[in-house]
Order: structure tokens, then sequence, then C-alpha cells
């Protein structure tokens, strides 16, 4: 077997955690375009608007599996020096192959330049910019900057065009990076330890899994586990996780009665265990103040790196939907929606026509966590001349998932208080599996982001996106009408 090679990402995955290096390099997971709006997109698309800022920069264009003609060109580039910067420049050190983001001629050396879509320097950025300093230092570069380029989160968009210089911030990080080179060469052996390995090497997964980036082999690794692995009891501290090990305890249903458990542990423990649900008994108390009637509401935002507004920063929270389900007292269901336009920030509509459906009712408001009163107190914050009617509407607010999470377990909830957990385990039938082209935040966010930005415009396309935006919002709210139905019925003595 040919000793793979190693690159940025690999080093980073390595570090995180040795199966995983393997896992990427041995059985990697066939490629996909990655999803509008998912991270590695986003990543991708900052990346390519960061060369604008290098006026005359040129593009080392081989692909990854050409990387020696990639070298080459890089070494011409360097060498011409009409070029002032150079990006995807490639170098190779022995076994690591790397692409520099842009690489910046300086009248006495070069500048290196790792470019992330993140509101400023991280920790973990420093692995990987380390790494290329080490293998441009073993390569003879003379380095006089490193430095990370990253959003800059004070920028505000102004009238017209992006202003790439002030959307971004360039950090030096030269000074911390002293140490993580010196670590470089004591890292790598153990890396080729691991690739060099014909057998996927063990590890035990655990809190690695997720920091600093969720793994994609989660649930390669986790396959063999019980379906209700002690890893998955909500707010497991590291030391009861250890204590369980060392018990040999893998199951949550095995803990021990005697094992000290915290909060809802228990419950879980005994639910689990059992097959029974658990319903507090003071239930209908705490249910006293959410009605029916009552309304019930769902938001729905975005949240884009780039500005897509005058006004607005990046990563800005920027509502553009909502549903609202209204319980009258003789049982029917009134519904209305609301999904603005994508041609202008859609925030003062979206608080106009919420106030205008809310009325002057004093029905109490469901929603199903904190998001909605912290989007109306921005919307407040944003339109003071709205700021009167919209603390009326935060005054209605009831929260229902404080009552969940505090007050009902059923084994079917499968560790989460999520509505999408919830509302399918106490409403038989309930579901979101019909919705086939929106059927998260996420995807919501991301549809309505790419209408907005221009990336979607067929209008065939864009009225199929926005009937799904529309079904997904109203499945959300019904969802809270069959969970509130649920839990009267739960909390009617006998
Ligand atoms: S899921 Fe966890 S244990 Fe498995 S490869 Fe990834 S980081 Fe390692």
């Amino acid at each position: 077997m040919a000793m793979p090679h190693l690159t940025k990402s690999r080093y980073v995955a390595g570090l995180q955690c040795l199966r995983r290096l393997w896992l990427q390099v041995h059985e990697p997971r066939d490629y996909e375009e990655p999803a509008p709006g998912s991270p590695i997109d986003v990543g991708m698309e900052i990346g390519r608007k960061a060369r604008l800022l290098f006026s005359g920069g040129v593009l080392v264009e081989q692909p990854p599996w050409q990387h020696a003609d990639a070298v080459a060109r890089t070494a011409a580039l360097m060498r011409d020096p009409s070029v002032p910067a150079i990006f995807e420049a490639a170098f190779t050190h022995h076994d690591v192959r790397l692409r520099v983001d842009v690489l910046e001629r300086r009248p006495d050396g070069w500048g290196l330049l790792e470019v992330k879509s993140s509101g400023g320097v991280k920790d973990h950025h420093l692995d990987d910019t380390a790494l290329q300093a080490y293998v441009l230092g073993a390569a003879g570069v003379p380095l006089r900057a490193i430095e990370v380029l990253h959003i800059n989160m004070a920028y505000v968009r102004g009238r017209g065009e992006i202003d790439w210089p002030a959307f971004f911030a360039r950090v030096d990080v030269s000074d911390g990076l002293a140490d993580r080179m010196t670590d470089v060469p004591l890292r790598l052996p153990a890396m080729r330890d691991s690739l060099g390995r014909e057998t996927l090497p063990h590890a035990e997964p655990g809190k690695q899994c997720s920091n600093p980036y969720a793994c994609q082999f989660w649930n390669r690794c986790t396959e063999d586990k019980p379906a209700d692995w002690v890893r998955y009891m909500p707010r497991l501290t590291a030391a009861q996780a250890d204590r369980l090990d060392a018990l040999g305890v893998s199951a949550i249903s095995d803990i021990p009665l005697d094992f000290p458990l915290a909060g809802k542990q228990a419950i879980i423990r005994d639910a689990v265990a059992s097959g029974q649900p658990y319903v507090a008994p003071d239930l209908a108390r705490l249910l006293h103040r959410f009605g029916p009637p009552a309304c019930y509401l769902d938001f729905e935002a975005m949240m884009p790196p780039i500005p897509l507004y005058e006004g607005t920063r990046p990563y800005q929270t920027l509502p553009f939907q909502w549903s609202l389900h209204v319980l009258a007292a003789d049982g029917t269901l009134r519904h209305a929606a609301f999904l603005a336009p994508t041609d202008v920030d859609p925030r003062r509509k979206f608080a106009e026509t919420l106030i205008a459906a809310l009325g002057r009712s004093d029905l109490p408001i469901i929603v199903y966590s904190a998001y909605e009163q912290t989007q109306l107190k921005a919307l407040a914050a944003q339109f003071p001349d709205l700021a009167a009617p919209i603390a009326v509407i935060i005054h209605r607010l009831a929260d229902l998932l404080p009552v969940v999470r505090g007050a009902v377990y059923f084994p079917d909830f499968s560790f989460s208080n999520s509505i999408k957990a919830v509302a399918p385990a106490l409403s038989l039938g309930f579901g979101y599996d019909d919705l086939e082209d929106i059927a998260n935040g996420t995807e919501a966010s991301a549809a309505f982001a790419q209408m907005a930005s221009g990336a979607i415009a067929d209008p065939a396309e864009v009225a199929r996106l926005r009937q799904a935006l529309l079904a997904y919002c109203e499945r959300d709210t019904l969802a809270m009408v069959h969970v509130h139905r649920a839990l009267i019925a739960l909390a009617q003595p006998g």
C-alpha cells in the first residue's frame, strides 16, 4: 500500500482524532456538492471573495490531483515579480502537500494568509495555519507575515455593492504560532503511523467527536452502541460518563438506581427502562396560562454571511417568515402566514404584518423556545415606532418548551425536547416526513437566502421553494397545536 500523503484537512482531522484521519483517507465518503449555506459552501464563497482584495493576484488552477503541476506553477508565479499575490499556492514538504489560500508578495519576502468565514480568529484556526507556516519555512519561503483573513463583524453594508476591503479583517497571528509550529513535526509521526495501519484504529466516541468540528463519521463509530447509549443522556457530565464507563454501563436503562443523576436524568432513565412515559403531577398547573383559546407562533430567519441588504451586518439574523395558528374557544383552528419578498430587507414588513395579524386580543401566544422573543426584541430596537405594539406581543408570549422539558418525558422523545421529536411522540400520525423540499430551519434559511441573493432566480423554482417554505413553517405551528392538545389531555386527572 502506497503511503498516503498529508494535507491541511487531514492534519486537522488527525489532531481531532487519529481514527477520523484514517477513515477520511481509507474510507472516504462519496463526494457531494456542499449544500447551499452549509459551512463548506460558505467557506468556499468567502474564499473566492477574499481574492478581490488582492488586485492582480493569480489563481493556481491545477486541481488537487495535479499537485506536482500546481507546485511548479506556484514556483513560476513566485519568480515573476509582476505577480502581487498567488491564490491556492501549492507546496510539498516530504509527505505533506498543501495549498495556501493567499500568498502575498512583500518587498522582502511573502505573507501567508489563511481565509476563514468566521467573525474572528479561533484557537483551532491556528493549527492548520501553523502547518502551512511550517511547510513554507521548510521550503525556504521567507515569510514576513502570517495572517488570518476573517469576516469583519462590524461591517455594515452601504448602498450598492459590498466594500470587500471593509468586509474583511486581517489579523496577524505570527506571535501565537511559535509553539504550534514546534508541535507540527512532533505530531506528524503519529498521523503517519495511523495512516499506515491496515486496520481501522480504535477510538471511543466522546467529546472529541464534536470539537472543534462535528465528525462526519459519528454514525459509523456509534453503529454498535445501544439505542439508549449513555452518551445520549442529556447534560451528562464528563465525571458521570467516566464513572459509568468504569462501571461498565453503556445503556441508560442499565444505570443503577443508586447512581447519582441530576435534574431530569433519573426520570429519563426510568422512562427508558420501563418504557412508560413520565408526566409531572403539576402539569395542569404549569399549563394554566396557555389557553386555549390561544395563538401558536413560529418564525424563520436567515443569517447571511455576506449582507444582502443595505444597513445589515454579516451573519445578522433577519426574520423573513412567520406562521400563526389561532385556536378559538369553540375548537376551530385558523391559519395565517407571512413570507417576505426577497428584494428588500424583510424585517419591516415582517413586523408590521405580524402586529396586524396578532391584533389587539389578549390571547396567549404560544411559542416553542425563547427564539421568537429574542427576534421581537431585536425588531423593537430596529424600529422604535413599532416598539410599543411589539412589547405587547412579547408580554403575551407563553413558551411551551420549558413545560415539556420540565414536566414530560416519553421514551419516543429520543432524548430530545425539540418540537420535531416531541410532536410525533405525543401525537400519533403527526410528522414532517412528507415535507420533501424543506423540512428544517437550516434548509428554510438557505432557500430564502439563495433566492434573496439571486442564486435561485428561475420563476418556477422560486415558486416551488416559496410554497415549500410556507408548508414547512405552517407545520411547525401545527406541531405546537398538537403538542399543546396532547399536554392538556395528559394533565387531565385519571
Ligand atoms: S466519530 Fe469520534 S471517534 Fe469516530 S472518528 Fe470521528 S472523532 Fe473519532
